[in-house]
């Protein structure tokens, strides 16, 4: 059996965890030692309480749509997409989600032009802005296809020190390493 993860969908019934692992939250129950949902949502699993919660539609986040601006991290980049786990939505008054969404960026909406290297564009760890596409299927579907999108904070693959921005590439001040990203046009001004 799949292992849980926070932002799984499930429906009433659906195994969650055990009890010996997880203890029930809210839209969560326990029955001979099993964690089931008890409605229809989205699944957070909170490592630290130790609490496994499902969160119902009815009372759920702020439904993404598209044309939403949105801002979040990288969590892994593969040859065709990255994958961002989306922390914070804009305009509506820069408020945090409620509940982490994942979202991707496929290799064709990076940019306004042919991208051939995603490994180039987004790093694991940059904050990145990116337009909401299509939020009906999970994972949300995002685009960095724009100037006022891309990675907004990048740091140093090989120390962690946050990347100067240098022209269209990045510099190191620490350890002088160059890099690239899909920058948005105002890289490490402070704006989400
Ligand atoms: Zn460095």
């Amino acid at each position: 059996m799949e292992e849980i993860k926070t932002g799984d969908f499930v429906v009433p019934g659906d195994f969650l965890a055990t009890a010996e692992e997880f203890v029930p939250g809210d839209g969560a129950y326990e029955e001979d030692s099993k964690i089931y949902s008890s409605c229809t949502g989205v699944v957070l699993v909170d490592v630290r309480t130790k609490h496994i919660s499902v969160f119902s539609s009815a009372l759920g986040p702020p439904a993404l749509k598209s044309g939403d601006v949105v801002v979040g991290r990288v969590e892994d980049v593969r040859d065709q997409s990255a994958n961002i786990y989306i922390g914070v939505l804009r305009g509506r008054e820069d408020r945090e989600l409620p509940l982490p969404n994942t979202g991707t960026i496929h290799v064709s909406q990076v940019h306004t032009s042919y991208v051939k290297e995603m490994h180039r564009q987004f790093k694991p760890g940059d904050i990145v802005r990116a337009r909401v596409l299509n939020a009906r299927r999970g994972p949300v579907q995002l685009s960095t296809a724009s100037d006022d999108l891309g990675v907004i904070v990048a740091a140093c693959s090989r120390c962690h020190t946050l990347l100067e921005r240098e022209d269209s590439k990045l510099r190191c001040s620490e350890c002088g390493n160059v890099e690239f990203r899909k920058l948005a046009s105002d890289y490490r001004q402070g704006a989400l």
